[in-house]
């Protein structure tokens, strides 16, 4: 293990314990990472983290190092919170995932950004694929009850997709082909009508659904900047976005 790797260890990041690793669908595992410091963390919904996957690998090189993974579910009481990890990508992270065991240390940073909840808005659209459930699943549960919420979730195969973390199942699933933009305008096209109020858009995941629609509620719809809440989670010409 390299001197600055040794640093980030003991010096900038937390570590935490795999408690528990499930299968929760053919291309995801819910992980739930036990520290005492998550006992003390600020916590917003839609804070993430940037996880150590590949601390302590000397095969693998710096930049692949650093995986984000959104925070799904948190008890600070008992110290433990949950991510869940999509292996679509077959990359570093994928496999990080696919091969932990139950009782590995993991080291880890809390990362904020802007992707938070936001309960300025009447309704609400969420958009996202397979990585973005399960940020979109704690700003909708963290949102107030009377906000009226719309959903528009994707994946090749609407199985792939997973319950949340107390078992409903509040967003609308559809089986998508990646950045099948037309599609998904046209769904939203439908949905639009429907919201009252101030309304407010949610979108993550892959970076050219997000630019198209990005776009596309900007110039077709004037929505204001404010409305309108992007975050490209991946790119297809990127590894390990952020
Ligand atoms: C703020 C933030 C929060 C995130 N939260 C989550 C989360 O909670 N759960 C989660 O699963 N992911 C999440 N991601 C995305 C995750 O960090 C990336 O998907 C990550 O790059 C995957 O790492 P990897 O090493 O497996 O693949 P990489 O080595 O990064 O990528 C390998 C190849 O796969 C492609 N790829 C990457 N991700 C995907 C994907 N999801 N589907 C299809 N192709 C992909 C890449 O473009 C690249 O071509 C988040 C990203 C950000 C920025």
């Amino acid at each position: 293990m390299s001197l600055l790797e040794n640093i980030l260890k003991k010096v900038v990041l937390d570590k935490a314990i795999i408690e528990k690793k499930e299968q929760i669908s053919a291309l995801v595992y819910k992980i739930r990472l036990k520290s005492e410091s998550i006992k003390t963390a600020e916590f917003t919904p839609g804070y993430f983290l940037r996880l150590g996957i590949g601390i302590g690998n000397d095969t693998i090189s710096f930049k692949d190092k650093v995986r984000s993974y959104s925070v799904w579910n948190i008890n600070k009481t008992e110290g433990y919170l949950d991510i869940a990890i999509a292996t679509e990508s077959k990359g570093i992270g994928a496999q990080w995932v696919t091969n932990c065991k139950e009782g590995d240390s993991v080291y880890f940073k809390w990362k904020k950004g802007n992707f938070l909840v936001d309960e300025t808005a009447t309704s609400y659209l969420m958009i996202g694929d397979l990585s973005a459930l399960s940020h979109l699943y704690i700003l909708n549960r963290n949102l107030s009850k009377n906000k009226q919420i719309e959903s528009l979730i994707y994946s090749e195969k609407a199985t792939n997709l997973f319950k949340d973390i107390d078992n409903s199942t509040p967003f609308n699933f559809y089986s998508l082909e990646q950045n099948t933009t037309t599609e998904i305008l046209n769904l939203v096209k439908d949905i639009i009508p429907k919201m009252k109020g101030n309304k407010k858009v949610y979108i993550a995941g892959d970076s050219r659904v997000c630019i198209a629609l990005n776009q596309y509620f900007k110039k077709e719809l004037n929505w204001s900047t404010k409305q309108i809440k992007t975050k490209p989670f991946w790119n297809p010409n990127k590894k390990g976005l952020e």
